[in-house]
């Protein structure tokens, strides 16, 4: 036989996302709306083997898609 009980369990959980342009929400009604974009730099690149994370807002995706 198996007896189970009930227990709490704290866990980490999205409390909002940010735009690393403009620092506003990403949240909408439902749930978050972004581009994220990942910049992996090479061997050949000044930034030898470094990613870089980005995640951008739909204004600021936007206006970067614009220019
Ligand atoms: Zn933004």
């Amino acid at each position: 036989m198996i007896k189970y009980k009930k227990e709490t369990i704290e866990q980490d959980v999205i409390d909002d996302i940010l735009c690393d342009l403009c620092q506003n929400t990403t949240r909408k009604s439902y749930n978050f709306e972004y581009a994220k974009i990942i910049s992996d730099w090479g061997y050949e690149s000044k930034k030898d083997r470094e990613v870089w994370n980005y995640i951008l807002c739909e204004d600021c995706a936007d206006k970067l898609i614009d220019f």
